[in-house]
């Protein structure tokens, strides 16, 4: 999205937004997120597929035509991925989300722009029938079709991407309590990462990561740290 499609986009989420939740906080939710979730995006696919985006570097003029695909593709995936995560943090921070499932399709749209297929729907709602675990289960056999190097990524990694997609979703919907508590699950996971010097592993401001650890999505040698 250019940056006016991008004004437009928010400006259309934030009026949708407020009328179903009778909130004035739509622009800001919809920044966040989006903001947010692409961060989150941008950093699990590099940490899955560093390596070979560090070899043809990151600027995508240079980059073969099978790395864009496969960037694209494993993205598509992750945003789905997030759109469950989001919808279900969203129930469990007791909003509005679930009367017709608008949430799930507005948040769509944010990410994924319009229009949504009948294939995105589909497997929005298959997500949607599953717990928690199978739904991390299912997301890393979709992604491993796309990117098999993930299957090497340590599994920590995956249980603690979910509560960060928990994390985006409670401080897009102004509740930074939970949010809070969100992060303590993720230290409760993996100690080590309340160890970072830089980051002490507190919640970040949108669009910040930690350059040391990689809050909110971290590097292998912390995940692996006792
Ligand atoms: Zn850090």
């Amino acid at each position: 999205m250019n940056p006016e499609h991008r004004a437009s986009a928010y400006a259309a989420a934030a009026k949708e937004f407020n009328a179903r939740t009778g909130r004035d906080n739509g622009r800001s939710a919809a920044e966040k997120l989006d903001q947010r979730l692409v961060l989150l995006q941008d950093l699990l696919y590099s940490r899955l597929h560093g390596d070979v985006q560090q070899a043809v570097g990151m600027d995508s003029m240079l980059m073969p035509i099978s790395e864009l695909k496969t960037q694209l593709a494993a993205k598509t995936d992750i945003s789905l991925y997030q759109i469950a995560e989001s919808r279900a943090a969203v129930v469990e921070l007791g909003a509005r989300a679930t009367a017709d499932d608008w949430y799930s399709r507005w948040l769509a749209r944010l990410l994924l722009g319009e229009p949504i297929d009948a294939d995105t729907l589909a497997r929005l709602d298959e997500y949607g029938s599953k717990s928690p675990r199978e739904r991390m289960l299912a997301f890393t056999d979709v992604l491993a079709r796309v990117l098999p190097e993930s299957r090497r990524a340590p599994l920590v990694l995956f249980n603690l991407f979910p509560i960060s997609v928990w994390i985006a979703t409670a401080i897009a919907w102004g509740d930074r309590v939970r949010a809070a508590e969100f992060r303590k699950k993720q230290l409760d996971l993996q100690p080590a990462l309340g160890d970072c010097t830089v980051c002490r592993g507190q919640l970040l401001a949108t669009g910040k990561q930690c350059r040391q650890c990689g809050n909110p999505v971290w590097k292998y040698d912390w995940l692996v740290a006792d």
